[in-house]
């Protein structure tokens, strides 16, 4: 899939849009989503055009990966949920759901998230 350079994402990266953000650094820029579905319900961005995990894990060198993994880490911290527990998710295409085609994680947090898929 190209790259969508109108994506709401790529417009929150370049300040067209507001977002209630909470991190930023060279390599990502965390937001609280729109509509949490958990008390804590964060997304973590790459500030580069990957139009999901796929293309991130084919394209991305490794100080990005790296740089955009710590800050992510740096997000759980802030959060102080390692002892009580998160999830992490990422959605690609169609069967994963994914809304925005811009690369990002959800965190969850702040209750206990259940299974991890509705049973169909
Ligand atoms: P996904 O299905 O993984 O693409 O999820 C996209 C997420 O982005 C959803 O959880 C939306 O609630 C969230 N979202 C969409 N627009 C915004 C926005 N302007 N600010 C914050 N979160 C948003």
């Amino acid at each position: 899939m190209e790259y969508d350079k109108n994506n709401i994402f790529a417009r929150i990266l370049r300040k067209e849009i507001p977002a209630d953000i909470i991190y930023e650094d060279e390599y990502a820029l965390a937001f609280h989503d729109v509509n949490p579905q958990a008390p804590i319900h964060v997304l973590v961005i790459p500030k580069k055009e990957y139009v999901s995990f796929f293309d991130f894990a084919e394209k991305a060198s490794p100080e990005f990966v790296y740089g955009f993994t710590k800050a992510i880490h740096h997000v759980i911290k802030s959060f102080d949920l390692r002892k009580d527990g998160f999830r992490i998710l990422s959605n690609h295409s169609v069967h994963g759901g994914q809304e925005v085609p811009h690369f990002h994680f959800h965190i969850f947090g702040g209750r206990p998230l259940g299974r991890m898929l509705t049973p169909p």
